[in-house]
């Protein structure tokens, strides 16, 4: 096995044994990542001098006995609208493109106080607008598995990345699917947190309300060991919660009998490509056989899922969006006749096609004539759809579905259908909306060999049975050992 291939437990076992140095192993991804990148095109910003003085640091404070976290001296990389203090943070827009931050968000911080090491920052959809990552001002990700096909989106550049071994591990952000979708399509471990659990910080805003960070591993133990690391109270960020979090490492037990599993018939309805539908309903039989009770529920409301979604994260973007004006932030107009040309071209010329799309859609439905008819109502659907899932929790302590009703599609197959790519978050955004925590885990392959991500979804701040039951599929099944040839 190469080292890339290792994950986060069995490189701390291998630098705790001296087998290993944390210089040796950052040089190893940063020339990995100078090999493949041009191929795959993860990132955006490679911090090499900074990765390497990061980890004689790191390499000395473990040699001093001043540092044992899991994570230290683990090489990883950081999707580009997380920010990173005197490294760009450009949330793949023009409009970012020379905004270097002189703060680290909070995750990122915590992670450095665990001796992470950095390697770069991830390519993702213009301020993690999009399902594809084709959205990006600066480069389009392929899928390790196939790189004719997307990586999936928004956090494209850090599924594919922890897929083709560029990266141990990474952070990305989920609003409406955007850890999930990627990780399903690259056959990765991808958590969205349960709004609160871990700070937003430093994370530039898309539509605060349903904005998470979570971790993307390769494992579920690794996923449990990041978790550890960036979740807890932050005082600076007023939506983050102040209960204790448990040690999740203690959830990575291989056993769920007794447990109660929903799966909800609209999440396996005709809509959902075949194999991915036989996928899921195989991970049902393998929970039913180790002991767990799975029983067909009934989410009606699924519906009008995707019109509550986009509703609201779109009147909250045009929102968080307002503040590049060319005057606070990145990119300036050249040349301006006035103040109002000046705003408008900054912003014309800054934003791409997506992001100018949302902010119109947002403000429309914000404006006097339209706020009762559009913005309110979906305020309404979102207690309804909230509720609907919390009373499904009152009987359940999972609920288990695919994590979108295709596999990976080719580059510029949707990219010009944007209702039909919005369509396909119908899986993931329920969960945005209710606030709850959700992970994907590898769970089959398609006819073309595209990996298939399953769906499991918890309560609020039950982080650990979802945990629990993704660690008992992964030990019970192989789907998470395969990797991408990348015919290397
Ligand atoms: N695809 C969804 C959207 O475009 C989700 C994006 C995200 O989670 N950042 O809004």
């Amino acid at each position: 096995m190469k080292l890339h291939e290792y994950t986060i437990s069995q490189l701390h076992d291998l630098i705790s044994k001296r087998e290993i140095s944390v210089p040796e192993l950052t040089r190893y991804m940063l020339d990995r990542i100078e090999s493949l990148d041009s191929k795959l095109e993860c990132y955006i910003t490679v911090t090499e001098k900074q990765a390497m003085e990061q980890a004689e640091k790191v390499q000395k404070m473990i040699d001093d006995g001043t540092l044992n976290s899991p994570l230290a001296g683990i090489p990883m990389g950081i999707k580009d609208n997380i920010c990173t203090r005197g490294i760009p943070t450009t949330c793949a827009s023009k409009m970012l493109s020379n905004f270097v931050p002189p703060y680290d968000a909070h995750v990122v911080k915590k992670l450095y106080d665990n001796g992470a090491v950095l390697l770069g920052k991830l390519n993702m959809d213009e301020f993690a607008m999009g399902s594809s990552t084709e959205s990006s001002h600066f480069k389009k990700t392929k899928n390790p598995w196939d790189t004719e096909r997307v990586p999936g989106g928004s956090s494209g550049g850090s599924a594919a990345a922890v897929a083709a071994g560029e990266a141990i591990y990474a952070l990305g952000s989920d609003t409406g699917g955007s850890i999930r979708q990627p990780a399903s399509f690259c056959g990765c471990v991808g958590l969205k947190p349960t709004y609160g659990l871990v700070s937003r910080f430093g994370l530039v805003a898309y539509a605060s309300s349903f904005d998470q960070i979570g971790p993307l591993t390769k494992t579920v133990t690794d996923c449990a060991l990041v978790l550890n690391a960036i979740a807890g109270h932050d005082p600076m960020d007023l939506t983050s919660s102040r209960r204790q979090h448990p040690d999740y490492t203690k959830a990575l037990i291989n056993d769920v009998k007794g447990m109660k599993i929903g799966v909800p018939r609209e999440f396996i309805d005709d809509s959902v490509q075949k194999d991915i539908r036989d996928a899921v309903l195989n991970a049902v039989k393998v929970f039913s056989d180790l002991g767990a009770r799975c029983e067909e529920i009934s989410i009606p409301i699924m519906e009008y899922v995707v019109p509550t979604y986009y509703i609201i994260a779109l009147a909250e973007a045009s929102f968080n969006l307002a503040r590049y004006d060319g005057v606070k932030f990145g990119y300036r107009a050249a040349n301006p006749k006035d103040m109002l040309d000046f705003c408008m071209r900054s912003r014309s010329e800054g934003f791409g096609t997506e992001v100018k799309r949302r902010i119109l859609l947002g403000t429309y439905v914000l404006s006097s004539g339209y706020y009762d008819a559009y913005y309110k109502k979906a305020l309404k659907a979102r207690t309804i759809i909230t509720r609907e899932f919390n009373k499904a929790f009152e009987e359940y302590d999972i609920i288990i579905g695919p994590v979108s009703p295709t596999t990976a599609y080719r580059i510029g197959e949707k990219i010009n259908d944007p209702v039909q790519m919005y369509m396909e978050d119908i899986f993931t955004v329920p969960v945005n909306i209710a606030g709850l925590p959700a992970i994907s885990i590898p769970c089959g392959f398609d006819s073309k060999s595209l990996p298939i991500g399953l769906q499991i979804i918890g309560k609020r701040f039950d982080e650990t049975t979802i945990i629990r039951a993704a660690y008992t599929f992964e030990q019970n099944t192989d789907f998470h050992k395969a990797r991408p040839s990348l015919n290397e």
